[in-house]
């Protein structure tokens, strides 16, 4: 058991006096902690402690915001194998990724202390000099997902207090005891209030979107709730950053070295067992080399060690959660059923917990839902296409728009074919490359705004343009 279980609002632990609710090891299915959810009132008080927190940490000097975004980064640090183990029995992930998880975390919070508000002169005249002012926002609220629990949190937080902005955390109740670890550990070295967090699901979601003093929800998560957030938010015109679900093509160029490329697009394929927004969810292979790549994908699944991410051996952990799993053994049943191919994988463990092994599918095309849907989990369809314009045609068709790819060795072709694809970012050689100083988000169904690097930052202040007549 891990028995961190209060939400901490003002700097005070407190047991959410809402519903009960049990935190699952997806390698075991055994119950690891019981929580409760916050009530609405208790959300009250969050945001409260927040907005008088507010008053002092936006007048806070810019040196000393850094210095402290620093100290928790230094806190991060001593707490590391603390946080990963938490982060593994929760998540389920193996050790290793749970590690290379806390030090992005730790990574991108010194990143985002230096960042600075670049000036802006939009003016300067004879008659006169107009500048922007970028003003902090109030309370942010960070509502995250469960399959990159830490980082994600961190990606909302910080930049949302570099800003001067105050906040109040919700992770996913699948996995929030990492989060509610961090607010603690943050709250080693903020002022009380500064960052808050309470638990719940969909209806402190939807009292989150419609509080009337919250000043922007930046949300990570599925399509369905990002469109929730957008219309609960309408009443008191939130500002919003929506990081939503992804279906990311990979398209291979004609003669590309499948060797070569195999290794890569494996990685980022099953990166976090497939459970990555932007991972490959869709492989687009010339009928040329189908075969082949779907042969060298094989391999390497056959090389995975599926278990618990504790034992050090284990490179695949489980599937998070039991409404995941049944997705991910859905989709290759359906996909069965419309004349896919298993060349590997395909069979759901029958021991406890969630394993799902690395499942490639070939012989399916749209229509079919592995193709179609976001899987979000182990199992990768490969698309046989003959043209470029064909595989580029089949890569757009599709409502999300978050990452896509294009492999080769003919750099000038791949650009070509990258700027034709519809999303937010396109890789040549690579997918699912975050950055901490390169904007990220989606575009169709897939979000709304960006987050990292200097853009992302500016999602979390209100521009003031000062007009100065001479
Ligand atoms: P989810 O939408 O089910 O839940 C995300 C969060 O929203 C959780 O904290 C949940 O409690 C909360 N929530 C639920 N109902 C709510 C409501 N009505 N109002 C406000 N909040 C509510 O998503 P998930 O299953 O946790 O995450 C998987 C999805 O997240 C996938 O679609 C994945 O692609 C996406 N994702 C996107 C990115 C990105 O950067 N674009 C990154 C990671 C994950």
């Amino acid at each position: 058991m891990i028995n961190i279980k209060t939400m901490l609002i003002d700097g005070m632990p407190l047991i959410g006096t809402g519903e009960p609710f049990s935190v699952i090891n997806p390698a075991t299915e055994d119950i690891i902690c019981q929580c409760n959810m916050a009530s609405t009132e208790q959300l009250d008080q969050a945001v409260a402690a927040a907005k008088r927190a507010y008053s002092t940490w936006r007048q806070t000097p810019d040196a000393e915001r850094k210095r402290l975004l620093h100290e928790i980064a230094d806190h991060l640090e001593q707490h590391a194998d603390e946080l990963a183990s938490i982060i593994v029995q929760e998540q389920g992930k193996p050790l290793a990724l749970a590690q290379i998880e806390v030090g992005a975390a730790v990574g991108w919070t010194r990143y985002t202390a230096e960042l600075d508000i670049p000036e802006q002169v939009f003016e300067n005249s004879d008659t006169r000099y107009t500048t922007a002012h970028r003003k902090p926002l109030g309370v942010v609220a960070s509502i995250t997902p469960w399959n990159w629990p830490l980082m994600i949190a961190i990606w909302h937080i910080m930049p949302a207090l570099r800003a001067g902005n105050t906040v109040v955390s919700k992770p996913s109740g699948l996995t929030p005891l990492n989060t509610l670890r961090l607010v603690q550990i943050i709250n080693e070295v903020l002022p009380k209030g500064v960052v808050n967090v309470v638990l719940g699901e969909a209806d402190i979601g939807n009292a989150i979107s419609r509080h009337i003093d919250i000043n922007k929800v930046i949300f990570t998560g599925s399509t369905p709730t990002g469109q929730r957030i957008l219309s609960n938010s309408a009443n008191t015109l939130k500002r919003l950053t929506l990081e939503l679900g992804g279906n990311d093509a990979a398209i291979v160029l004609p003669d590309t070295d499948i060797n070569q490329v195999a290794e890569s697009i494996f990685n980022t394929a099953f990166l976090n067992m497939g459970q990555t927004c932007a991972a490959i969810k869709r492989l687009y292979v010339h009928e040329s080399q189908y075969e082949e790549m779907g042969k060298a994908l094989a391999d390497l699944a056959s090389q995975q060690v599926v278990g618990n991410g504790l034992n050090p051996a284990t490179t695949f952990g489980p599937v998070q959660n039991a409404r995941q799993y049944r997705l991910v053994s859905e989709l290759v049943e359906d996909a069965r059923r419309n004349g896919g191919h298993i060349i590997c994988g395909g069979e759901a463990s029958s021991e406890p917990g969630y394993f799902y092994p690395p499942t490639i599918v070939s012989n399916v095309s749209k229509g079919v839902r592995l193709v179609d849907e976001e899987q979000f989990g182990p199992v990768l369809p490969l698309i046989s296409y003959s043209e470029i314009d064909e595989a580029v045609r089949m890569a757009n068709s599709c409502e999300y728009g978050l990452g896509g790819s294009v492999w080769g060795s003919d750099l000038e072709l791949a650009e070509m074919v990258a700027c034709q694809l519809e999303c937010g970012t396109v890789w040549i050689n690579k997918h699912a490359e975050v950055l901490p100083h390169i904007p990220f988000g989606g575009c169709k169904l897939s979000g709304v705004g960006v987050e990292f690097g200097v853009e992302g930052l500016l999602e979390y202040t209100q521009l003031q343009v000062i007009n100065r007549h001479k």
